[in-house]
């Protein structure tokens, strides 16, 4: 008890010890000594020297001395009696030499064990509490938030409108590890964590991921207390300015999933993010149907396209100065049995967020080559469809390759695909795309730079990457007769790209007026409502592909 610690009155324990060693000994020697003409009682020492031995055996020094000193006396007093003749001697020096081997071996056995328990135990400990906290925070882990949470909120006492999932984000703490590095990033959560527990003593708080937190909180101050956090930041941190944004999930009932709701409230939280004005929000109704059109699109994508409820539709591209039917843009649409029908601003952004976006685009490219050759088949002349791709595609697939084997598979001539990229899309840095781009022109293929404009890249995509057409953004054209700088921003666009030996391409012509000016300007290509809708392949057929039938 003492090794392991139990026993923590250590004088008190040797006394007891002591004194039992004593009367054992005493009584082995007196039993042996009065009784020793009786016979028979020699037992008597041999077996309370034992007793001792074992009660001393922790100290192999204390052992030896203890049984020797015993053993002295009990010859000395053995000699009062009787002769001790030579072979006497030699079978008591027998006997106490075996007991002290005997109880040295049994200290040692003993001493591996306890240090082993003691080691075992050191370890079982060491591994509860890094199963339960955070190793860099100290907070609470995920793990045990989960299970703590869930033992409060799944307590039929707990009165469940009381509490509050808060998921916090500390905005813009990229920046602080840019300026101080990852090792004073790290220290600076340590220290934020801190704050935080601090302003919510009595409650479940623990250490999400990166710069995120999570508390399970009961407080309704709560506003007050996350600008106290903020502030107390800002005194810490002046020079990096940081921000404290917060998701809110109220729990419902008492079958609250504790993940789920860690995933709502930060849903909420991302909602917020960039919005200056807000710091706090609560995860609300239309969250809950986007999270659940997020997860449908996620979770179908695949059977989606297997069933075809992914559609391509096509929008023509008109020659500027005749109108006549330049080629067709492909987009797509999700025709859902469940949310219905849904443009690619509502699957594309989750698409991509998921990486998933590659998916869709092959099977765009896929069925654009099948319709051509469809549209071949019935004898319609050919004409050039302008695919689609995300910056993502070049990382998750080889989108060159993917063409190249479907329209091999489908015999189409490489003049009748256009690949758009969005201006967003471009950074020097991305090799995989600017890999792509120049293997798509080395091998013949037209690249379109799409939505020009649009405000991300600038002039820089013009000088560093390679395109053959500028689509301009559909944006500058936006309230085209009332905006006077509208036309010579334009002009200046189409002049530029000529002189650069690009041909220019105006989405978004929903006018007539828009229409002549940009003829006027010697914009090549024209795309918009005036001409037409994107449309399924069938419409797109009879408007625009009929008279062409041979
Ligand atoms: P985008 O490539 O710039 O496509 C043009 C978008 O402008 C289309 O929207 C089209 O319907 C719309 N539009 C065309 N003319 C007009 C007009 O006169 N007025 C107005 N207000 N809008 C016009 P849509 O089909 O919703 O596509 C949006 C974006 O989604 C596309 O922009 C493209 O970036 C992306 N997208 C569509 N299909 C695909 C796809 O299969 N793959 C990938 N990666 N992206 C796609
Ligand atoms: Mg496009
Ligand atoms: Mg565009």
């Amino acid at each position: 008890l003492y090794r392991k610690k139990i026993i923590k009155n250590k004088p008190l324990g040797y006394i007891i010890k002591l004194l039992f060693s004593l009367c054992c000994l005493f009584f082995g020697i007196y039993i042996s000594y009065k009784s020793y003409d009786k016979s028979g009682q020699v037992f008597a020492f041999i077996t309370m020297e034992a007793i001792v031995l074992c009660i001393y055996n922790w100290h192999p020094v204390n052992t030896v001395l203890i049984s020797t000193v015993s053993f002295a006396v009990y010859i000395f007093l053995q000699s009062k009696i009787i002769d001790i003749n030579y072979s006497i001697q030699v079978n008591t020096f027998t006997t106490w030499l075996f007991l002290t081997v005997a109880s040295i071996n049994l200290h040692h056995k003993n001493r591996c064990e306890a240090s082993f328990d003691e080691h075992i135990e050191k370890l079982t400990k060491h591994l509860q509490q890094k199963s339960v906290t955070d190793e860099l925070t100290s907070l609470q882990n995920m793990n045990m938030f989960y299970k703590v949470t869930t033992d409060i909120l799944h307590n039929k006492n707990t009165d469940i409108s009381d509490y509050r999932f808060v998921y916090l984000d500390i905005e813009n703490f990229k920046n602080y590890n840019d300026k101080y590095g990852f090792e004073a990033g790290n220290e600076f959560l340590k220290i934020i964590a801190n704050i935080i527990k601090s302003k919510f003593p009595e409650d479940n708080v623990a250490h999400f991921s990166d710069d995120h937190f999570v508390i399970l909180t009961k407080n309704d101050s709560l506003q007050d207390k996350l600008e106290e956090i903020e502030n107390k930041i800002h005194e810490i941190e002046k020079s990096v300015q940081m921000n404290l944004k917060a998701g809110i999930y109220r729990p419902l009932d008492y079958t609250v999933n504790t993940h789920l709701a860690c995933d709502h409230a930060r849903y909420a939280c991302k909602s917020i993010k960039k919005h200056f004005e807000t710091n706090m929000k609560e995860y609300d109704n239309s969250m809950r149907s986007h999270l659940r059109l997020r997860q449908y699109i996620v979770n179908n994508i695949d059977q989606a396209i297997e069933n075809e409820n992914i559609k391509v539709y096509y929008q023509p591209v008109v020659w500027a100065d005749n109108k006549e039917l330049s080629g067709a843009e492909a987009l797509a649409r999700w025709d859902s049995p469940e949310f219905g029908f849904l443009s690619p601003a509502d699957f594309i952004p989750i698409l991509e967020e998921y990486h998933l976006i590659h998916k869709l685009d092959t099977y765009m490219i896929k069925k654009v080559c099948s319709d051509l050759d469809e549209f071949r088949c019935k004898g319609f002349d050919p004409i050039p469809v302008s695919l689609n791709f995300s910056r993502l595609d070049f990382d998750l697939c080889d989108p060159v390759k993917i063409l190249n084997e479907y329209r091999e598979k489908f015999n189409i001539p490489k003049d009748l695909f256009h690949i758009e990229i969005t201006e967003s899309a471009l950074t020097t840095s991305n090799k995989n795309i600017q890999e792509a781009i120049n293997e798509f022109h080395s091998q013949g293929y037209s690249l379109w730079l799409d939505d020009f404009g649009s405000g991300y890249s600038g002039l820089n995509v013009l000088k560093d990457f390679n395109f053959d057409v500028l689509k301009i953004d559909m944006q500058f054209l936006s309230n085209f007769s009332n905006n006077k700088k509208s036309q010579p921003i334009i002009s200046s666009i189409v002049e530029l790209a000529n002189k650069i030996g690009m041909t220019t391409l105006s989405e978004g012509v929903e006018t007539e007026d828009a229409c002549k000016f940009l003829k006027s300007i010697g914009c090549k290509r024209l795309q918009g409502f005036y001409f037409g809708r994107p449309m399924p392949k069938e419409n797109f057929v009879e408007k625009f592909m009929s008279t062409s039938k041979k």
